[in-house]
């Protein structure tokens, strides 16, 4: 059939993943890139077209899916809930908190305007979301356990961005080799968030700014920083682009429990990502075509991971994949 025609609403480190990952399904087509800023001041790869955010609503029948790029802090809590009433949409909405509020925030006007919204995919949320609740479902006496990293997350890297103050900063959550231990040894031990993982922050500070209340606002920050151990490491800008400009991560999902007072069972699900934003979008673009699919079907509203079936992510037939994958 016909391909899908993709928007990027955004364009920081996902909105170029969507368009590297746009370039490795040929079921995909990219209608062009959406931005607040100016969009000559763009350098976009590979001839793509890119527009002001406000020329959106000119292309509301030349989008089949709108991917927005934003940021989950202060970005898609806005543009969610207006760009839902226009376009079939797919973010990546990773504050977990605040997930069951952007649900309710897009759920109005993606059903009032026959949309389909899918909220908070990505890996985590995301893939791990999914694993997390196979792993309850399949093994109901049991425990679950997720632990991130090393790796530099995008989420919390964003948020001390956002501190005033910091210039610029990226922050490494670093899993506990000790808990990962006995987690896949079958021990389900008890761990407090603060033995599973630590959080390390490095800081370039704006001229002036004062280190301790940077470093106060940062440690205290609720959801993202209150519950961990975490350090603030003041560095140059320099340092900053030689030692911490590249975006790995990854991380586990295990559920350990008991199918009788005999057998144990241990589910591992890991990911060892060298790029966390390439990764996030090539997801988001599997996705999109779930959402393509559902909306076609009349499935309508907002939806999470958990709503989409598998085989909607294929670019395969059901009947293709009953041949090959089964
Ligand atoms: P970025 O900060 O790179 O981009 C966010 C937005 O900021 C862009 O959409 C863009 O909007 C604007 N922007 C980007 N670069 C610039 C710039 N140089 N100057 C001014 N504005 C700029 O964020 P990411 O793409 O790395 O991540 C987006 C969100 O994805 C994160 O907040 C995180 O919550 C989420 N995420 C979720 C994951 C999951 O597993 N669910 C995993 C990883 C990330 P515009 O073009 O309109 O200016």
């Amino acid at each position: 059939g016909a391909s899908i025609r993709i928007g990027i609403a955004g364009y920081g480190n996902l909105g170029r993943g969507v368009q590297a990952a746009i370039a490795k399904n040929p079921d995909m087509e990219l209608v062009g890139v959406f931005t607040r800023r100016d969009p000559a001041t763009l350098s976009l790869a590979g001839g793509a077209s890119a527009f002001h955010m406000d020329e959106l609503a000119k292309h509301t029948d030349d989008i089949d899916v709108l991917i927005l790029c934003g940021g989950s802090k202060t970005d898609l809590p806005e543009q969610g809930p207006v760009l839902a009433a226009k376009f079939n949409t797919v973010d990546s909405f990773d504050t977990h908190a605040k997930i069951p509020e952007h649900f309710a925030a897009v759920d109005a006007p993606a059903t009032a305007a026959g949309k389909t919204a899918l909220i908070s995919a990505g890996w985590d949320p995301g893939m791990f979301s999914i694993n997390r609740v196979y792993g309850e479902a399949l093994v109901p006496d049991g425990q679950t356990y997720t632990f991130w990293g090393r790796g530099l997350s995008q989420g919390h890297s964003d948020a001390i961005r956002r501190v005033p103050g910091v210039a610029a900063g990226v922050q490494y959550t670093i899993p506990s080799t000790e808990a990962i231990a006995k987690v896949r040894a079958g021990e389900r031990p008890t761990l407090s968030t603060r033995e599973k993982h630590v959080r390390e922050c490095f800081v370039v500070l704006d001229e002036g700014a004062s280190a301790e209340t940077v470093r106060e606002s940062i440690v205290t920050m609720e959801h993202y920083f209150d519950q961990y151990d975490t350090t603030v490491n003041f560095i140059d800008a320099l340092t900053l682009a030689s030692e911490h400009s590249s975006m790995p991560h990854g991380g586990f999902v295990f559920r350990s429990g008991n199918t009788s007072d005999e057998h144990a069972q241990v589910i591992e699900y890991s990911l060892a990502l060298g790029s966390n934003p390439e990764f996030t979008s090539s997801v988001l673009v599997a996705y999109a075509r779930a959402v393509h699919k559902m909306n076609k079907a009349g499935q309508v509203g907002a939806k999470t991971v958990f709503d989409v079936a598998p085989g909607l992510l294929s670019p395969k037939s059901p009947e293709q994949l009953r041949a090959e994958q089964l």
